[in-house]
This record gives C-alpha cells, structure tokens and sequence, in this order.
C-alpha cells in the first residue's frame, strides 16, 4: 500500500511534520512528491504538499484517512524543490510548508478549483484522437472537467491525459481566474467539414455572408479566432454568431498565453568579441561549464567592465550544453533594459518573472519554464524557484543586493539558496557586482569567511570596456556650503554643473539617499552624530522619550540641544523629501524637466517602464529618485550624477550602514559617462572624511573593504561571526523581558553545558555571545513592544539548532504568554 506524507498548509510548530494518508485508487499514479492535495484534518479540510512517498507501508485502514483530492494534475514542485525547501526550512528555521509555498506561483495557491482545457493552438492527429476514446471530443467541447471527473469518466486514459498535461497540449486553469486575468480570445469551433456542407442547404439565399463563412469553414476546418475569421471574409461577427444560432459552429473564449513583453521589439543580439579581459573572466566559468563541475565564482568587475556580456556568453554555453540558466537581478533593475538584453540574445527561450507583472502573467512564464519551453529565467528573488530540472548556471547580479534577502518568513536568501541548489543540479553559480558584499568578497579572496560561501573564486573585470574612464569624482562639504551663507539644497558646483548640463543638452541622474532619514541626529554645523561608545553604531532618535538609543546593546543618553562636539544649537534630525527635491529644481532652474521616481510615483503598473522610457528619449534633463536610480541604468547622455545626502544612511543603527552607503554610491556614480561621453560625480555630504565616500572618489572598493573588514573581524561580525537575531512582541514589556530573558539565560546555559566559550575576543575559537534583549530598533510595532536578542557566534557551532531547541524548550511558557517570536538567522536588515 502506498501512503503519501503531506505537509499541510498550516504554519506553526505543531503541525510541523508530516501527516500520512492514503492514496486512493483513482489517484493512484497522479499523487507524487510535490503534488499538491486537500486532506481532511480533523474537522477540516487542509490543503498540503506531499513530500514523501511511502511504498509497501503498512497500514491500519481504520486510522488512516485517504487524500480527498488533487489539486493539480501536474505536481507544482518537483522532489528536488521539495528538497531545497527542507533546507531552508532548517537553515532559516521556518515551518516546511512555509518554505514550499514559498516556491508556487501565487497562482497556484488559492484554493479554487481547476479544471483541464485544451491549450490555445493544441492539435491532434487522427490516431490520437480515435485512442484517447471520446475524451479529447468531451475536452473540445469545452465545457469545463475537473480532472478527478475526467479520471472517473475515462478510467482508461490516465497515462494519455498525463502526457498531454506535461506537454502542455492540456492545461489545467482556474475558471475563476481565467474569468478575471486570463487573456482570452473568442474562437470558432467549426463542425466537421461534412455537417458544414450539409448546414449549408439549410441557410436562405440570401444570406451570402454566411454561406461564404460556412464554405470557408468547411474548407479551412480548424479553430479560428473570431476577429480574425471577420476580417478574412470582411464581414460582421453577427453573421458568425448566426452560424453558432443555427449549431454548425461553437464559440468558445480560448485562454491565450500573455506574454507582458508582447508588443515589445527586441532587436536579435550577437555575441560580442569579448575584450582581452573578458576573456580571461569567462574561461573559468566556462571550463566549470564544459567539466560539469559544481563551482561557484566571484565576478567582480566595475560598473561598465562588460559583466553582462560574460554572463550572456557563459549562458550561451550552458545551453548549449542542453542546460537551463536562472539569472536573478535586483527588483528595481528589472527593467525593460536589463531585460532587452536577455531578450534580444536568446528570444523566446527567456521567461521573466517579476512582481510587476499580474498574477496571471507570472503564472503563464512559470508554465514556460515547467513545460521546457523556455531555458532561461530572467527574474527578482524567488526566480531562484524556476522550475527547472537541470540547471547547468544561475547567475546573480548585483550580488550584494539587500532585496536577495527575504524579509518575511521564509527568510532565505538567494545567494545562499543558489549555491545550494546548484549543488543539487551540478551547476555553476556566478555571482556579479561592482561592489561585492564583505562576506562573497572574503569567502572568493581570503577563505576566512563563517559563512556558507567559503570556497568561492574569484575572478576580476578592473576595467571599463573600450578604456573608457570611470568618472570623476568630486566631495562637496555642506559645512563649508552653510557657512558661506548657502542654505540651499544644491551646492554650488552642483548648480553650477545642473546648469552646464542643461546647456550642453546631456542628462543628469540625482540620487536622494533617504532611507534612515529623521531618525539620526545631527549637527548641521560640523557633521557631528551621536554613535554608540561601545558598537560603532549610530544612536537612534526615539521620538516619544526624546533620547538617543543603541540597538546592539542598550546603551542610551538623552537628546543632545548643543553639539556636544561643536556647541553649535544647529543640531537637529534631518528630513528631505524627493518631492521637496523636485520643487527646488524648479524654483532653482526655471524651465527644467525633471522626472521623479520613488515610491510615490511608480506604483502603478509600467509606471517604472514608462519612466525611463521618457528619460531615454530625453524628453526630461533630470531622473530624480531614491535607490531606484542607482541600479542597472544605461543611459548614453547621463554625464552627470548628483547625490544629495550622502551620508544618510551611514547613520542607520546597522554595522553594515558604512557598506551600504559605498555599495549605492559607488552604483549610481557608475551610471555615469558609460558611453562616449565622459561623466562626473557630485557627492554632497556632511561627512567628507568618512571612508564610505572618500573611497568612492578614489574608486577604492579594495581599500575600502580591507580596512572595513579588519573592523569586522575585531567586532566579530560577518563574514568573521554569524548572527541569528529573535525578535519578540507583546503588549506588555513586563511580559516581553521576561520571555526575552529566559531565552538569553537559557541560550548561555546551553552553550556553557556544551563548552562553548563566550568570550568572543580570544583569537579565532569557537565561541556564541547573546546580546540582549534590547528593545528593537523599531520599538513598537501594531501596538505591540518589541525587543531583541542577537545570537553571535563563529566556529563549530550550530547556533540554529541550539536556538530551535532553546525556544522549544519554552514552548508552553511562550504559549501561555502570547509572545510572538521571530527568528532571522543570517540577518541583513538590523531594523
Ligand atoms: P556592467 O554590467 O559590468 O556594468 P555592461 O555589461 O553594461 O557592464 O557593459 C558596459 C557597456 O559596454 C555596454 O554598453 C556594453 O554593450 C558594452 N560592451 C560590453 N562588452 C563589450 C565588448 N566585448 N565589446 C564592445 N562593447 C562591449
Ligand atoms: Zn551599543
Ligand atoms: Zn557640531
């Protein structure tokens, strides 16, 4: 007897493990791993996933139940995803089923019912026809069957229906869905050409057009889309419609694939002659490709050194080589641009999933990549989930990316679930950026890295293409600004560089850095901050009880009304809108056409698209935005990059602030002079000292790392530490510390029970450090507190699972409180 083990879609502790039920007869051959069923569960009826198979397995009939049904006759997720989901299920420490529906399609996980068509543009021969017995008339009828109802009507044809299925010759789809989002074309469905010719005596004389369209049926006897069979015989659609009166022929609506990309041109694309450097960076990749070798590389090349095009022609390779390719890049740099390029090289054979597309649209590029019809994934992060089945290259752009990481539950990271996954699949994995993260950066250079990435290597693109020249890069310092009476938003020889722009007619892009603003203080006089004596971290402003906080360790001092460094009273916590950027810009140079991007304005569907679009044509002088500016852009009359506040971020409470801040600036800087024209870069700061900005002058990513990375190794943070931090919340402190506490006590308990040291200062050993609980950077959340703790440690030690069993432990205690607990292993927001 076989019994399928179901993870149901519930997620919490106690439902963490599978359930088994029995396989009914006549789901028997269509219930597999990955497959998607409703079960009964107590009273309920659950969906879930079944992820083991138990053949033989002995069974009390009484106690078990049997799957009710299917959900879909293709399984969703293939054993392999089932697998990379169990991974990440224990390296981020979430329940399974969060994992696994972490990996469909949205579309696939409503709970309404599905039902079997024939796909748009589907044929079958005669002999098909006759063998399927009467099922693919009763399908082309069109009246919707479920598939356990064609299963009961047509016993016989399981294994035939199953074929078509994986061919995409059938489909399965929502009928409510298709109602909604579903494209669909009202087709003609002509009878046989014999009944045609017969329908045609009993038409009057009169009624030419009708008879034309009945020869014409008879004559070209297959589907026809409506429009296109008026347009043929250049009559109405009424004159259709009376034949469909009279029964000769069916109107049906027949579901068409959207392709979102449709009415877009791509230009075919040849390879490039790579550069002598290009070259270089590609032959590793490539004989990783040609051995079949599972190895995963650093590519770090400058902005414009030619990354795109070593990533084309290695994806080349791997297809070639029958394999299929996912190549992920930041969600804002999925832009018509980036995906030209894809696009323009390999045709129809590249799907892109992004979130801007509908749910529908997203699902039928899904269906590409399963069914085998296209070979490269172009998307954001959960495009690491491309239902391939043998991936020979993932490629990660931008790899240093924040947007890789998930920040709700599951809360994996792409770069680490890649490299997993090509271990799975035997493939490459290149990761690309400009500005590597500290710990890919270590992992490929050094091999000191406590993170999963150790054992990269590293290959390096140091030049731009063509010996174009990274641009220069000029520091104003606002101090300087304010005391010579310019209170204004743009410096002086940001001004004056506007205003030779607009003259000369090239472009200008103006970055407005404003995440963390308002919640650091500091003096407009001499760039003074408040930061944490004992974490290098910038104290954050609490409104309420009007002081200065540390979020690492606690550590808090009333709100400064003088500089304590200056004595100037100009101290005060920054705020700038883009808006407000985009009023000064007119005030300032009158006639400017500015094309702002931010949150506000590229909400709406293709807004983003419609944007950069606009700017490319050079209809407007200036792109004003936040961080979307900075990403993938490439744009031949940019000679300009203004970056207003560039110190912004630098004072978020997070040891990776100072990375950041280099990482985008040293981006948007690079969207400058990337073509003929030579650019320049404007930074203005209140910090022109700070390493972050001083080295994007020099583009100076080496030095810059190698002194930030000393400063990481003596605090112990990564790549030379791990951190798992917990997070709880309550409506009452009291309840709060006392969870948080216990965690803390019992987590140095554990750890001292099992040798581990805490003492994280002694050389490179083994040790695990708990912080906390604080209360958290953001301290209250929907009416609830929230603190705290960090989990530090390095070495041999498996935090994770001491962290599951410690909160385990608590489990009843945590029940009865009502605390909530959340867990980010591997953190890369510290807010
Ligand atoms: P990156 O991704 O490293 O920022 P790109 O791939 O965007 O750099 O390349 C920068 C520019 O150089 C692009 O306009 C690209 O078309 C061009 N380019 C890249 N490789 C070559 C080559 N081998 N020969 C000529 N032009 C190239
Ligand atoms: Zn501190
Ligand atoms: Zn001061």
């Amino acid at each position: 007897m076989t019994v399928a083990r179901v993870i149901v879609d519930v997620p919490s502790r106690d439902t963490d493990r599978t359930f088994d039920y029995l396989i009914p007869d006549r789901l028997k051959g269509w219930v597999e791993v990955g497959s998607r069923v409703a079960v009964p569960f107590g009273p309920r009826k659950l969906q879930g996933i079944v992820t083991g198979l138990a053949e033989d397995a002995e069974v009390e009939y009484s106690k078990m139940k049997p799957i009710e049904d299917l959900l879909d006759a293709i399984p969703p997720l293939s054993a392999e995803l089932v697998e990379l989901g169990e991974w990440i299920s224990k390296r981020w420490l979430c329940p399974l089923t969060v994992a696994l529906q972490a990996m469909l399609p949205a579309a696939l996980k409503g709970r309404s019912e599905k039902y079997v068509f024939p796909a748009a543009g589907a044929d079958w021969s005669e002999e098909e026809t006759a063998q399927s017995g009467g099922l693919l008339l009763a399908l082309k009828k069109g009246k919707p069957l479920k598939l356990t109802g064609l299963l009961q009507q047509y016993p016989e044809q399981g294994p035939l229906l199953k074929r078509w299925l994986r061919q995409g010759r059938l489909e399965e789809r929502q009928r409510i869905e298709d109602q909604l989002s579903v494209k669909t074309v009202q087709t003609v469905f002509p009878e046989e050409p014999a009944a045609l010719l017969e329908g045609l005596e009993g038409i009057p004389a009169r009624a030419n057009k009708q008879r034309e369209a009945l020869r014409y049926l008879a004559e070209n006897n297959e589907p026809i889309a409506v429009l296109k069979l008026t347009e043929v015989l250049s009559t109405t659609s009424s004159t259709i419609r009376s034949l469909a009166d009279r029964g000769l022929i069916e109107i049906r609506a027949v579901t068409e694939d959207r392709d979102p990309y449709a009415n877009r041109e791509f230009p075919a694309s040849l390879p490039m002659v790579l550069t002598p450097k290009q070259t270089i960076a590609l032959a590793p990749i490539q004989s990783a490709l040609d051995a079949g070798r599972c190895e995963t590389f650093l590519l770090h090349g400058v902005t414009g050194s030619g990354k795109t095009e070593v990533y084309l022609q290695a994806i080349q390779r791997c297809l070639e080589f029958g394999r299929e390719a996912i190549v992920l890049v930041p969600e804002i740099a999925l832009t018509p641009q980036m995906v030209e390029r894809f696009k323009s090289r390999f045709g129809a054979r590249v799907a892109v999933l992004h979130s801007r597309l509908s749910q529908g649209e997203r699902y039928d590029e899904w269906r590409k990549i399963r069914e085998g019809r296209a070979q490269v994934a172009v998307g954001a992060r959960s495009a690491i989930f491309a239902p391939f089945s043998s991936i020979g290259l993932i490629v990660i752009d931008e790899e240093h990316e924040t947007s890789y990481k998930q920040e709700e539950s599951p809360k994996y990271h792409a770069r680490d679930v890649a490299v997993e996954r090509a271990r799975l699949h035997g493939a490459v994995v290149v990761l690309g950026s400009a500005t590597p993260a500290l710990e890919t950066y270590e992992a490929a250079k050094y091999d000191g890295s406590e993170t999963a990435l150790a054992g990269m290597k590293y290959i390096a693109l140091p030049e731009r293409v063509a010996n174009r020249p990274l641009p220069g890069v000029e520091i104003v310092d606002m101090r300087e600004e304010l005391k010579l009476g310019n209170r204004a938003m743009f410096s002086r020889p940001l001004a004056d560089a506007i205003r030779d722009r607009l003259a000369k007619k090239e472009q200008i892009v103006l970055l407005l850095n404003r995440r963390g603003y308002a919640t650091f203080v500091m003096c407009r006089s001499c760039g003074y901050t408040a930061a944490c004596p004992h974490c290098e971290i910038s104290l954050t402003y609490h409104r309420g009880s009007q002081n200065l906080r540390c979020h690492y360790c606690g550590y808090s001092e009333i709100e400064p009304k003088t500089c304590p460094s200056c004595e100037s009273p100009h101290i005060r916590f920054f705020g700038t809108g883009t808006q407000k950027v985009e009023e000064s810009l007119a005030e300032t140079f009158p006639g400017i056409r500015v094309i702002r991007m931010d949150v506000d304005t590229t909400t709406e569907k293709g807004s983003h698209e419609k944007w950069l679009t606009e700017f490319r044509e050079r209809r407007a002088d200036v792109l004003l935005g936040t961080q979307m500016v900075a990403k993938g852009l490439d744009f031949p009359y940019v000679t300009l990059v203004g970056v207003l506040a560039a110190d912004a971020a630098l004072r978020l409470p997070d040891f990776r602030a100072s990375e950041r801040t280099f990482q985008l600036l040293t981006q948007v800087a690079g969207r400058a002079g990337r073509h003929e024209l030579p650019g320049e870069v404007i930074i203005q700061t209140y910090d022109p000292e700070h390493e972050s900005i001083t080295s994007v002058q020099g583009h100076d990513y080496n030095g810059f790392v190698e002194r930030a990375l000393i400063l990481r190794k003596q605090l112990g943070y990564p790549p030379y530490g791990r951190l798992i931090s917990v997070t709880f919340s309550h409506e009452s402190v009291p309840m709060l510390l006392s969870i948080g506490e216990r965690f803390a006590i019992g987590m140095r308990e554990l750890a001292a029970s099992l040798g581990i040291r805490k003492d994280f200062d002694a050389g490179g050993l083994a040790a695990l450090e708990i912080l906390g609980p604080v209360s958290s950077p953001i301290a209250r959340l929907k009416d609830r507190y929230r603190f705290q703790c960090m989990v530090k440690y390095r070495g041999e030690v498996d935090a994770s699972s001491l962290t599951s069993k410690v909160l385990e432990e608590m489990g009843d205690a945590v029940k009865r409180s009502g605390v909530q607990i959340s867990v980010d292993v591997d953190p890369q927001m510290m807010l």
